[in-house]
C-alpha cells in the first residue's frame, strides 16, 4: 500500500491515534502473528495501523477506511486476538449484511486463527438450522453471521451471549440502515450491557454518525473525507447508451475485455439479472449470476466457481456490492446505476483490492447523466467517457 494513502484519514480522537507500523509491535499473541505473515500479510494497512491497538485494547471504535484497504481483515484478526481459547463461550459477535461476507470473514478467523486454536462459526441463513445448534453446542469462540439466523439462535439459547465482550458490524451502515435497524437491535438487547462496539464500513453518512452515541462509549473515530474515498487505482468510466435497449449490446462489446481477468455486473433487480443472464447465454456467451431469491446452495456453489476463477464474468445485484472479496475482479460495469451514493463507492471496490489496479464502468441513459454527475462530484472524482483503449487499463 503506497504510504501516501495514510494522509487521507482523517484522525478525530481528543488524544490522536498512534500508528504501528508493524504487526510485531501490536502485542499480538505469538501463533496468530505467525499465522497472519503465512496468510501473506507484511505490513498493516493505514486503517490496521490504526485501528488495530485501540480495538484489542478494547475501546469501542469507528474504523472508516477506503474499499479494499484491510478493514474485513483486521476484524478477523481482532477477533482471534482477544479470544480466550481456554474459554469455550462466544467471545466476539461479528454482523455482516450478506451471508456470503458472513461467510467470507469466517474463513479468514479460521485461516488466521488455525494455530492458536480459535474455534469459529458462520451463523447465516440458508444453512442447516441443526448444524448450527450443533457447532454453537460443541463450543466457539468466534461467530460471524447474519442477523436474522443470529437472532434466531439466541433467542433459542443455543448462541450463549454472556460471555460475548465485542460486537463488531462490518459494513456497519448498511447495518445501521433501515433495513437492518430492528435486527441489529433485536440482537444488541441481548448482550452484556457492557459490550465493546467496534463498527466497520467504507461509507459512514452523517446520519448514522450520529445515531453512535446511542450506544457507543466515547468511540475512537477514525474518518475519511468524502474527497478521500475514491481509490486512484480504480479508473472510472461511463458509456452514453441513451436507451435501456443499447446497454445489451454495450455489454456484449465489451464481453472480451470484461473476461481478461474477471468481471463483475451489477443490475438494481433480480429480475433484470435473471434476464440479462438468460439474454447473454442466448448470444453464447458464458456467464455466471446470482441474486438473493436463489438456494443459498446454488449461491454458493456460484461463489465457489467464481472465487477459483472458473467463471470469470458475474452478473449479480447488490448482495455482491459490500465486502465481497475477490482479489482477480478488475472490473466493475453499472449496467444500472446504483440507487445511491454509498452503493456506487462499494460496487466499484469489488475492483482495485488491496492497491490492485481496477476500472468501473457505469451505464448511463440520457436523464442518468445527472445522477452520476451528482456522484463526481459528491465524492469530488472524476468519471470521463470510456476510451478506445479501455482494455489497456485492466
Ligand atoms: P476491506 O474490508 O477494507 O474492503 P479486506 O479486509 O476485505 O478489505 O481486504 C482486502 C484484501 O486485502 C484481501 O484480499 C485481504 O486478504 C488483503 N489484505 C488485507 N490486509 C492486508 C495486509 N496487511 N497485507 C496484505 N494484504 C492484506
Ligand atoms: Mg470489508
Amino acid at each position: 500500500m503506497e504510504e501516501e494513502d495514510d494522509a487521507k484519514l482523517v484522525f478525530e480522537t481528543s488524544k490522536g491515534v498512534e500508528r504501528i507500523m508493524s504487526f510485531d509491535e501490536m502485542g499480538i499473541k505469538d501463533g496468530l502473528l505467525r499465522e497472519i505473515y503465512n496468510y501473506g500479510f507484511e505490513k498493516p494497512s493505514a486503517i490496521q495501523q490504526r485501528a488495530v491497538l485501540p480495538i484489542i485494547s478494547g475501546r469501542d471504535v469507528i474504523a472508516q477506511a477506503q474499499s479494499g484497504t484491510g478493514k474485513t481483515s483486521m476484524i478477523a484478526l481482532a477477533v482471534c486476538q482477544i479470544a480466550d481459547t481456554k474459554s469455550s463461550e462466544v467471545q466476539a459477535l461479528i454482523l455482516s449484511p450478506t451471508r456470503e461476507l458472513a461467510a467470507q470473514t469466517e474463513k479468514v478467523i479460521s485461516a488466521i486463527g488455525d494455530y492458536i486454536n480459535i474455534q469459529s462459526h458462520a451463523c447465516i441463513g440458508g444453512k442447516s438450522v441443526g448444524e448450527d445448534i450443533r457447532k454453537l453446542e460443541h463450543g466457539v469462540h468466534v461467530v460471524s453471521g447474519t442477523p436474522g439466523r443470529v437472532c434466531d439462535m439466541i433467542k433459542r439459547r443455543t448462541l450463549r451471549t454472556r460471555s460475548i465482550k465485542l460486537l463488531i458490524l462490518d459494513e456497519s451502515d448498511e447495518m445501521l440502515s433501515r433495513g437492518f435497524k430492528d435486527q441489529i437491535y433485536d440482537v444488541y438487547r441481548y448482550l452484556p450491557p457492557e459490550i465493546q462496539v467496534v463498527l466497520v464500513s467504507a461509507t459512514l453518512p452523517n446520519e448514522i454518525l450520529e445515531m453512535t452515541s446511542k450506544f457507543m462509549t466515547d468511540p475512537v473515530r477514525i474518518l475519511v473525507k468524502r474527497d478521500e474515498l475514491t481509490l486512484e487505482g480504480i479508473r472510472q468510466f461511463f458509456v452514453a447508451v441513451e436507451r435501456e435497449e443499447w446497454k445489451f449490446d454495450t455489454l456484449c462489446d465489451l464481453y472480451d475485455i470484461l473476461t481478461i481477468t474477471q468481471a463483475v455486473v451489477f443490475c438494481n433487480t433480480k429480475q433484470k439479472v435473471d434476464w440479462l443472464a438468460a439474454q447473454m447465454r442466448k448470444n453464447n456467451f458464458t456467464v455466471s449470476s446470482m441474486h438473493g431469491d436463489m438456494p443459498q446452495k446454488e449461491r454458493d456453489a456460484i461463489m465457489g466457481e467464481f472465487r477459483s476463477g472458473q467463471t470469470r464474468l458475474l452478473i449479480t445485484t447488490d448482495v455482491w456490492a459490500r465486502g465481497l472479496d475477490v482479489q482477480q475482479v478488475s472490473l466493475v460495469i453499472n449496467y444500472d446505476l446504483p440507487n445511491n451514493r454509498e452503493l456506487y463507492i462499494h460496487r466499484i471496490g469489488r475492483s482495485g483490492r488491496f492497491g490492485r489496479k481496477g476500472v468501473a464502468i457505469s451505464f448511463v441513459k440520457s436523464d442518468d447523466i445527472k445522477i452520476l454527475r451528482d456522484i463526481e462530484q459528491y465524492y469530488s472524482t472524476q468519471i470521463d467517457e470510456m476510451p478506445m483503449n479501455v482494455a489497456d487499463l485492466v
